[in-house]
């Protein structure tokens, strides 16, 4: 038999386990607490949420719908167990936090061909003696020496420490006849049409939303994070409080745009800028935030045109470890580095320092990652998966090298290639995406099944 060591039993590294494991595969299992712990997390568990428990919608026609249908189809042991814990949550699904992650620590613990050891990994050759492979799921809070480590592996310049991103919106939540399209400078009237979205403010909307912005609740720092905050780029409230008129002056400036309905420049402007390459969804530049989520949703829908926008993320600053994923990942999430050579055996990577976020976006990777190691150990090509899949879109969108400054990012519709015939009907496109998804993901079952690599869901 094989044998495989996963670095970090969280979420991604669980699920790897048990997949591998239960595919015949010996797994060393490596996780350091309770011995070391991480600043987020509080027990020894294996699988602890570290946040929320709450695994987002379970609504079929949704993004996050979608991801929890392609886990129950290929077998996810830790959706499995989610399942078992839930508590009542309306339309999402929510977990008793405790007996999620006992169980799955249970199930790790007692499997036959997992062998769970705790202590800090603190060198990846090291970690991958023995092993036929290496997988990494070392997740955001990944130690300091192993991430020294990986920057060695990958690249100095590869690895991130911190997250700053701004919210994205949804293009179809915008109301067009607010915002105008124009770059800096352009002529409003002629002229080829800007790359940016600009959402004019008038000088009474832009003072109600800097006293609300000023005011807004945010997320408590932690020590460790207000001592990386201060390295990164300000966030949008910070600005604000410098003084009323700093944000015009910084992300806000309405210097050389012109808005076409009053043929003047605004009092301020917020520019928007595509996130993916079909538009249809938006990033709202310089807007890294501390806001906590409802609070975003609720100070930033004051900005004319963004009424009733959609948030497909949410802003966030926080310590995180992750890769530069469309330098360094294939669609496998094998590292692709040429430092990775010198650790002697090919290493994965999966969950958040592979640059995704979101529980089940964990969960899923480390079930990606667990095909993608048995396909090599048994001498086959893993199948690739479809774009239509919502993790087939977020792995292209991850890996696609012509993704710059990439930051981790949940599945959402705005990542999803869109249809030929535009499906004007917002509940109608949805619910398109997830039937075309659907369709795409049993064609990849079927495959998974012909190449001997489909594990139907277990009661265990
Ligand atoms: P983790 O679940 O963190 O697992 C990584 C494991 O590796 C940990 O058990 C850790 O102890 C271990 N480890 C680290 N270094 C070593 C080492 N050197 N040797 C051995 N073991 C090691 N997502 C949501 O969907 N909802 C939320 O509410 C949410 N809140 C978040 C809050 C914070 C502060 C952060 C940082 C992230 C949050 N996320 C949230 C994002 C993400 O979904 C979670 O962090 C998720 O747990 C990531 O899964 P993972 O498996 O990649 O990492």
């Amino acid at each position: 038999f094989s044998r495989v060591t996963v670095l970090g039993a969280g979420l991604a590294g669980s699920e790897a386990a048990l997949q591998l494991a239960d595919r015949g595969v010996r797994v060393r299992l490596v996780e350091m607490r309770p011995a070391v712990g991480t600043p987020v997390h509080a027990t020894g568990s294996c699988a602890e949420l570290v946040c929320s428990n709450s695994l987002k919608s379970t609504k079929f026609e949704s993004a996050a719908g979608m991801l929890k249908e392609e886990l129950v189809r290929l077998g996810s042991r830790l959706y499995a167990v989610a399942l078992r814990n839930a508590v009542p949550a309306g339309g999402a699904l929510a977990v008793d936090r405790e007996a999620f992650a006992r169980e799955v620590t249970a199930l790790v613990e007692e499997h036959p061909s997992i062998d769970l050891v705790r202590h800090e990994a603190l060198n990846l050759g090291e970690a991958a003696r023995g092993a036929d492979v290496l997988v990494v799921a070392t997740g955001p809070l990944t130690s300091d020496a192993l991430a020294s480590s990986l920057a060695e592996a990958a690249g100095a310049e590869h690895l991130a420490f911190f997250d700053a991103a701004a919210p994205i919106v949804m293009a179809d939540s915008l109301d067009g006849s607010k915002l105008f399209r124009q770059s800096r400078y352009e002529d409003a009237d002629g002229g080829q049409a800007g790359d940016y979205l600009n959402a004019p403010f008038s000088r009474a909307e832009y003072e109600a939303f800097i006293s609300s912005l000023v005011t807004a609740e945010r997320v408590v720092q932690r020590d460790f994070e207000s001592r990386d905050l201060f390295q990164a780029c300000q966030p949008i409230e910070e600005i604000a409080r410098k003084g009323p008129d700093a944000p015009r002056f910084g992300p806000l400036k309405p210097v050389g745009l012109t808005d076409p309905r009053t043929g003047r420049r605004p009092w301020a402007a917020l520019q928007l800028r595509a996130e993916d390459a079909h538009g249809e969804s938006y990033n709202l530049v310089g807007f890294q935030t501390n806001l906590t989520f409802p609070e975003q949703r609720r100070v930033f829908r004051m900005i004319p045109g963004l009424e009733h926008a959609e948030f497909a993320r949410y802003g966030v600053m926080h310590r995180n470890t992750f890769v530069d994923a469309p330098r360094l990942l294939g669609p496998d999430l094998r590292l692709r580095a040429s430092g990775a050579a010198a650790i002697g055996v090919p290493v994965f990577l999966a969950g958040q320092i592979a640059g995704t976020e979101g529980y089940c976006e964990a969960i899923r990777s480390g079930l990606h990652a667990a095909v993608s190691v048995a396909a090599l150990l048994k001498g086959r090509a893993a199948p690739s998966l479809p774009i239509e899949t919502a993790f087939g879109a977020l792995l292209a969108y991850a890996t696609d090298p012509a993704t710059v400054d990439y930051q981790p990012m949940h599945v959402n519709f705005g990542i999803l290639p869109p249809f030929e015939q535009r499906i004007r009907n917002k509940r109608e496109r949805y619910r398109a995406y997830a039937e075309r998804g659907s369709r795409a993901l049993a064609v990849y079952e079927d495959e998974l099944a012909n190449a001997d690599l489909l594990l139907h869901a277990s009661a265990g």
